[in-house]
C-alpha cells in the first residue's frame, strides 16, 4: 500500500462478505478499491476456523454465492477445507487479487468532513483514503475467551476452537473441551477418539437434530455441471424449506415442539444413560439458541473415555480445572469453544464518526443500523452483516447478497448525486427500522424461548437476527430510499477549493 493512496471504495475483510462486495464492485463497473484483510490470505471464517470436523451447517448448494455455483461441492455439508478452496476459488475468478491488501489490519477509520472521505490506518503503517468504506469484518471473526480465575496457572496448551494449535498432537491427552456451542459438538466427535480422556464442560445443554450429511454422489455433480439449472432447483428447494420454517421461529414458537421430540429421539438413540440423557436435555424451546445439528456427536458423549461437567468453569488451579458446582477435572489442554464478540464487534471501537465520537460509543445502548446497513453519523459507511441481519436456520450468504444489492444502489445514488456528496442515516430512519425489528422480535422464539444466548447483548436486547425471513430481508434492501438518508455536500469552499476537489472527486 502506497502512503495516502486514494480510493473509491475501501472494503475492510475478505470472507464471504468483503470478497462478495468487491465481486459486485467490478460488476457495478468500479474497479477503483482495495480489499484490506488483516490476515495472510482469503477466506475469513473458513481461514480461522481449522479445528477438526469443521464443516457448514447449512447446506453447501444454499451456503455459497448465487452468481457463483459450485458443482462440485463433495458433500451435502461441505467441510472447511473444501469452503476455504472455494472463496479462493472465487477470488481468482472474479479477478478480485489484484485489489486485496494482506497483513493490513485496519486499526481506524475516521470520516474526515473537509476532505469528505475516510481515512485509514492499518497496523503495518499504511494510510489510505476512501469515499466509501464497507465494513466486512464479521460478527464471528473475534475469538472470545471468558476470564477464568488462575487460567495462566494452567501449565498445558491452552487455546480457542478458531485458532487450533495443529502443531499439538491430543492423542492420549486429557482435554477438556469448554462450552457446546456450534463448534464444540464438531469438535467433540472428531477428538474424541484419539484423546485419553475428554472432558466436556457445559453451561446450558444445546439441542441438537441430527444432520442428514451424505457425499454428494458423482452422477448429481456431473449432472450440477452439465445441466447448471439443476444446482439452481437444487438450491432453491432447499432455501425454500428454510423459508417455510421461519413463521415457527418468529411467530409460533410452540409450533417448535415436534422438533424437540426429534432432537430427543436423536439422543436417546445415542444416549442410553438417563443420568446422562438428564444432564443434556436442555430446559428452553428449540430454536432460542442456534439448532445444532450433528448425528455424531451424542455417540461420542456416550464412548467411555467422555466425561460430561454439566456446569461452567469457573476456576483453574494449575491443572485442575474447576467447575461451578465444584467438580475437579485434571486436564492436560484446554479449548475454549466459547463464541465470538458479536455484539461487541472490535471494529465498531475503531470508526469514528462525523460528531468524533467511535461506532462503538454510538452503539453503547445496543447496536442498530438502518436496514443492517448503515449508521447515523457514519457517512458513506456501510456494514455488512451489521446489527439483526444474522439467521437462526438459513444461509448468511443469503443476506450478505441481499446487503450487495443495497450496497450496489448506495453507490449508485452517489453517483447520481454527483460531485462531492455522502449519504448519513437520518435518527429518525434508524430509530423506525430498529422499532420495527424489536417489535416483531417480541414474539420470536430468540427472545421468548426461555434462554439466554449470544444473539442478545449484555441488556438482553437482540441485536444480532433478523425476526423475519430471508425474501422480505431482499425486498428491504432492494433499492436505498433517499428520504431516509441525509445528504451531506461538502461545506462551502472558495471557487477554485472546489473545483479542485471536483476534480479530484
Ligand atoms: C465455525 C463456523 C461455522 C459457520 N457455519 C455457518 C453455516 O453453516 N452457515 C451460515 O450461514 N453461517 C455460518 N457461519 C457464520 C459465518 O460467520 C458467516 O456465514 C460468514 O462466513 C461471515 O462472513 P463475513 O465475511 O461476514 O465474516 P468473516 O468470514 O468472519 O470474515 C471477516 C474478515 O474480516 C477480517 N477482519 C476482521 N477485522 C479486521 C480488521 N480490523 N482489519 C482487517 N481485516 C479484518 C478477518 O480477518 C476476516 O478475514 C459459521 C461461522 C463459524 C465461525
Amino acid at each position: 500500500m502506497t502512503e495516502h493512496e486514494h480510493v473509491r471504495v475501501a472494503v475492510v475483510g475478505s470472507g464471504f462478505g468483503g470478497l462478495g462486495a468487491a465481486v459486485r464492485l467490478r460488476r457495478e463497473g468500479i474497479t477503483d478499491f482495495v480489499i484490506l484483510e488483516r490476515a495472510g490470505s482469503v477466506g475469513g471464517t473458513w481461514r480461522d476456523n481449522s479445528y477438526p470436523g469443521c464443516a457448514c451447517d447449512v447446506p453447501s448448494h444454499l451456503y455459497s454465492f448465487s452468481f457463483a455455483p459450485n458443482p462440485e461441492w463433495p458433500r451435502t455439508f461441505s467441510g472447511q477445507r473444501h469452503i476455504r478452496a472455494y472463496l479462493e476459488h472465487v477470488t481468482d475468478t472474479f479477478g478480485l487479487r489484484p485489489h486485496l491488501r494482506f497483513d493490513a489490519e485496519v486499526q481506524r477509520m475516521t470520516w474526515d468532513a473537509e476532505e469528505f472521505r475516510w481515512e485509514i490506518e492499518t497496523a503495518n503503517g499504511g494510510r489510505l483514503t476512501a469515499d466509501v468504506v464497507v465494513s466486512a469484518t464479521g460478527p464471528l471473526s473475534d475469538p472470545k475467551v471468558p476470564d477464568i480465575p488462575g487460567l495462566d496457572s494452567f501449565p498445558g496448551k491452552v487455546f480457542h476452537s478458531a485458532r487450533w494449535d495443529h502443531d499439538l498432537d491430543l492423542t492420549g491427552k486429557r482435554v477438556a473441551m469448554i462450552g457446546t456451542g456450534a463448534s464444540a459438538i464438531q469438535i467433540v466427535p472428531a477428538i474424541q477418539p484419539e484423546a485419553g480422556r475428554l472432558t466436556l464442560f457445559q453451561r446450558t445443554p444445546a439441542w441438537v437434530m441430527p444432520r442428514m450429511d451424505r457425499a454428494i454422489s458423482g452422477a448429481e455433480r456431473f449432472l450440477h455441471r452439465t445441466l447448471p439449472v439443476t444446482t439452481q432447483l437444487r438450491r432453491g428447494l432447499l432455501w425454500g424449506i428454510r423459508e417455510l420454517q421461519v413463521q415457527a421461529f418468529t411467530k409460533h414458537p410452540e409450533e417448535l415442539g415436534f422438533v424437540e421430540q426429534i432432537a430427543k429421539r436423536n439422543m436417546a438413540r445415542a444416549i442410553k444413560d438417563p443420568a446422562l440423557r438428564a444432564k443434556l436435555t436442555p430446559d428452553y424451546r428449540i430454536g432460542c439458541k442456534r439448532i445444532l445439528l450433528s448425528s455424531e456427536y451424542y455417540p461420542a458423549l456416550a464412548k467411555p473415555n467422555v466425561d460430561v461437567v454439566a456446569s461452567g468453569l469457573s476456576e483453574v488451579r494449575g491443572s485442575t480445572l474447576v467447575a461451578a458446582d465444584g467438580t475437579e477435572t485434571e486436564a492436560d489442554v484446554i479449548i475454549f469453544g466459547t463464541g465470538f464478540h458479536v455484539t461487541d464487534m472490535p471494529i465498531a471501537e475503531r470508526v469514528v464518526g462525523a460528531d468524533g465520537r467511535t461506532l462503538a460509543e454510538t452503539w453503547k445502548g445496543g447496536m442498530e443500523a438502518l436496514r443492517g446497513a448503515t449508521a447515523a453519523g457514519f457517512p458513506n459507511f456501510m456494514t455488512v452483516i451489521g446489527p439483526n441481519t444474522g439467521l437462526g436456520n438459513s444461509s448468511m450468504i443469503l443476506m450478505i447478497e441481499s446487503q450487495l444489492n443495497y450496497l450496489a444502489d448506495y453507490l449508485r445514488q452517489l453517483r447520481v448525486l454527483g460531485g462531492r456528496a455522502a449519504l448519513d442515516a437520518r435518527p429518525a430512519a434508524v430509530d423506525a427500522w430498529n422499532q420495527r425489528v424489536q417489535t416483531r422480535m417480541k414474539r420470536t422464539v430468540w427472545n421468548t424461548g426461555g434462554c439466554t444466548s449470544w444473539y442478545l447483548d449484555a441488556s438482553g436486547r437482540n441485536t444480532t437476527i433478523w425476526p423475519g425471513t430471508t425474501a422480505e430481508f431482499r425486498r428491504a434492501t432492494r433499492r436505498v430510499d433517499l428520504a431516509e438518508y441525509e445528504v451531506l455536500r461538502p461545506a462551502a469552499r472558495t471557487a477554485s477549493a472546489e473545483g479542485r476537489a471536483e476534480v479530484g472527486a
